[in-house]
C-alpha cells in the first residue's frame, strides 16, 4: 500500500515532471500543461515501478507493451489541439494514461485496443477516476471506428508502417491526426491535417513506439 508520505511524495515527483520534461523542453499550452498536473499517472504504471513513474522514459506494461515517455505523451497532446467540444479517437489504449490525458481536455474519446485483458484494465482504472467520456473498444484499430466518425483528431500510439488510409477517411476538415511511421526500430512522429480535399503533412522528429498490428499495419 501506498500511504500518505509516498503519494506527498509522488505528487512532488509529478509537479517536477511538468516543470523539467514538459515546460522546460518547450510545452506551452496551458490546458495540456494542467491535464498532466490533474492525472496521476503512477497509477497507470506496474505495481513494481511505481516509483518511476514520473522517470523521462517510456515503461513497461502487460503483454509486452509499454505507456510512453511524458514527453512524447505531452508533445502529441498539444499537437492536436484539443477543444472542449472535440471528439477524439484514439488507437492503442494500453494504460490508458494517453487516454486520460485526451479525457481531460475534449468531450469523447474512443479508444481502441486490440487486447482484451489490456482495455478491460484500463476501463477499470478510467472508471475508477471518473472519466466518463471515455468509451474503450477492443478490435483493430488500423480500420480506425466507423460508427463515430469522422474525428476532430486521431492518436495512434503505436508505430505504423505507413499511415493507414482509413484512418485518413475519419478526420473531418479541420481534424489532426498524429503517428508514429516508419520501421520496427525508429518512426517519425506525423501531424497530419486536413483541409478539405488535401492533406498537410509535418514532421515532428524521431521516436520509437511499439507496433502497430493489424490489417493495415504490421501483420505481427
Ligand atoms: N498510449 C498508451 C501506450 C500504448 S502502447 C499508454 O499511454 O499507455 C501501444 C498499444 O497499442 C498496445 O497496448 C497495443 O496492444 C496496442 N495496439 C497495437 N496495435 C493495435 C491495433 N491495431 N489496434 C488497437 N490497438 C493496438
Amino acid at each position: 500500500m501506498i500511504d500518505r508520505k509516498d503519494i506527498d511524495a509522488l505528487a512532488m515527483h509529478r509537479e517536477k515532471m511538468v516543470q523539467e520534461q514538459l515546460i522546460n523542453r518547450g510545452i506551452t499550452s496551458q490546458r495540456v500543461i494542467d491535464a498532466f498536473r490533474n492525472v496521476p499517472r503512477h497509477l497507470f504504471i506496474e505495481d513494481g515501478l511505481i516509483y518511476q513513474a514520473y522517470s523521462d522514459y517510456p515503461l513497461p506494461i502487460a503483454e509486452g507493451q509499454t505507456i510512453s515517455q511524458p514527453y512524447i505523451v505531452a508533445l502529441m497532446t498539444q499537437n492536436l489541439d484539443l477543444k472542449p467540444d472535440d471528439i477524439m479517437l484514439e488507437i492503442g489504449t494500453g494504460s490508458g494514461y494517453q487516454t486520460a490525458i485526451l479525457a481531460e481536455l475534449c468531450a469523447k474519446v474512443y479508444s481502441v485496443e486490440r487486447f482484451g485483458s489490456i482495455a478491460s484494465k484500463a476501463r477499470k482504472l478510467l472508471d475508477g477516476l471518473g472519466y466518463h467520456n471515455v468509451m474503450i473498444v477492443i478490435g483493430d484499430g488500423t480500420r480506425g471506428y466507423t460508427p463515430k466518425a469522422p474525428y476532430d483528431g486521431i492518436i495512434v500510439t503505436a508505430a505504423a508502417p505507413s499511415v493507414p488510409e482509413t484512418l485518413l477517411t475519419q478526420l473531418k476538415d479541420g481534424g489532426r491526426l498524429l503517428i508514429p511511421v516508419g520501421s520496427e526500430h525508429t518512426q517519425e512522429l506525423l501531424k497530419i491535417v486536413r483541409q478539405g480535399e488535401s492533406l498537410k503533412q509535418e514532421s515532428l522528429g524521431g521516436c520509437r513506439f511499439v507496433k502497430l498490428i493489424g490489417e493495415y499495419g504490421w501483420e505481427r
